[in-house]
């Protein structure tokens, strides 16, 4: 019996009701592979903790227990609704011991609101098997109020309806055009839903979705971008890091450090952009030599012609990397080399990608000793 099938039947044997809710639902329907899976049930969370062996209790106040099974983690939540919203952020309180039928009416969209019961007998109160099948994500109730509640949910919407492939309802849609505004919600929260559209197959789908909603120039203008003009286009761009690399080209090095993103990826980012702008093929070696030689190979199709032969140039290099020269820092100080030693390893990184086969010692030694004699290298 699968786990969360147990889980389901354990509640119901000690007299409380219990259904599979939300994403797993909506997934399983869709044929998509499914990530996490939440339970509803109406037994509090102590009698949780009570039932299961491996139980950590990470959600009490929402009334949350994981449960662990089979080396995986299940979302135990007691029957809720939420209280009134003054912060567009979260419920001031919640309120249990409310019936199935509530439950399902605090969440956001109606192909979230889809349950499944022990024996797979699917629970839909508000349309979302209809919505599922025509693809549409609608609000329950009024999308005004839904997302005057939760300023989260405008750009939940324009994310289910990216990686699934779905529509925006009309009037949900609008609700979110007539106010784009997510100020309650932190950074962080909206970054997550923007790398899920970016890390979808069709990220020029969310794009334009959150530019023609207003949701991309309220972001911006958070994060002190003033320009709001139209989205590049980045399905050509496969890696996440290419896509945030295009995005900074428009929209500058302050959009993508405010996302409060990885250092990582950042770093990647802001450097493939640096190398979309490089005008001669010494600053790109410079540049693509800040990245790993895969990361320059994977993101090749940010590229024109000229610069994607560089960077196959410079990956085909015997020496990318300073450490894979013929030559160390002490060769180099032996030839009575007394300047920026950087430099000349540029150089010498540089010379062999020209000319793969020079990677030698005594070559090596030759090109410094030339251009010691020209003066270049000072001694
Ligand atoms: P995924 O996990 O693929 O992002 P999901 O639907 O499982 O999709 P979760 O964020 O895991 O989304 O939330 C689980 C369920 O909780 C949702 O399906 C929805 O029913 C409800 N939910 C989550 N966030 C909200 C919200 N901000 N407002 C209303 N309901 C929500
Ligand atoms: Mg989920």
């Amino acid at each position: 019996m699968k786990p969360e099938d147990e889980i389901l039947r354990t509640l119901k044997e000690a007299g409380f009701k219990a259904y599979i809710v939300g994403g797993a639902v909506r997934d399983r329907l869709l044929g998509l592979e499914i990530k996490d899976i939440d339970i509803a049930t109406d037994a509090t969370p102590e009698e949780v903790i009570e039932l299961f062996d491996k139980t950590v209790p990470t959600g009490l106040k929402y009334g949350t227990v994981e449960v662990l099974k089979d080396g995986r983690s299940f979302q135990v939540t007691t029957f809720r609704t939420d209280g009134s919203y003054s912060d567009g952020r979260r419920p001031d309180e919640v309120r249990f011991g409310t019936s199935f039928k509530d439950d399902l009416s605090r969440r956001d969209f109606t192909v979230n609101a889809l349950a499944l019961d022990e024996d797979g007998k699917l629970i839909d109160y508000y349309g979302g098997l209809d919505d599922l099948k025509a693809r549409i994500i609608r609000a329950i109730g009024s999308p005004e109020k839904r997302f005057r509640e939760d300023g989260l949910r405008k750009w939940r919407a324009v994310r289910f309806a990216c990686t699934k492939n779905f529509k925006i309802e009309d009037k949900t849609f609008k609700a979110i055009t007539t106010d784009p505004g997510t100020d309650q919600i932190s950074i962080e929260r909206i970054t997550a839903e923007l790398l899920g559209i970016l890390s979808s197959e069709n990220p020029d789908y969310g794009f334009d979705l959150i530019f023609k909603s207003g949701l991309l120039s309220s972001l911006l203008g958070r994060l002190g971008v003033e320009e709001s003009i139209s989205p590049p286009e980045l399905s050509g761009a496969k890696t996440l890091e290419a896509r945030l690399a295009l995005l900074t080209k428009t929209y500058g090095i302050s959009f993508l450090e405010g996302l409060r993103l990885p250092k990582r990826t950042v770093k990647t980012a802001r450097l493939l952009c640096e190398l979309m702008a490089c005008e001669s093929e010494k600053k790109f070696n410079k540049t693509a030599r800040k990245l790993s030689k895969s990361v320059i190979i994977d993101n090749l199709s940010l590229f024109d012609k000229e610069k994607r032969d560089w960077a196959k140039k410079l990956a085909q290099s015997p020496a990318f990397e300073r450490k894979e020269l013929a030559v160390d820092g002490n060769d180099l100080l032996a030839l009575g080399l007394t300047g920026k030693l950087s430099d000349v390893f540029e150089d010498l990184l540089d010379y062999v990608t020209e000319h793969p086969g020079q990677n030698t010692k005594p070559a090596l030694r030759n090109f410094i000793l030339e251009k010691r004699e020209n003066g270049t290298y000072i001694t």
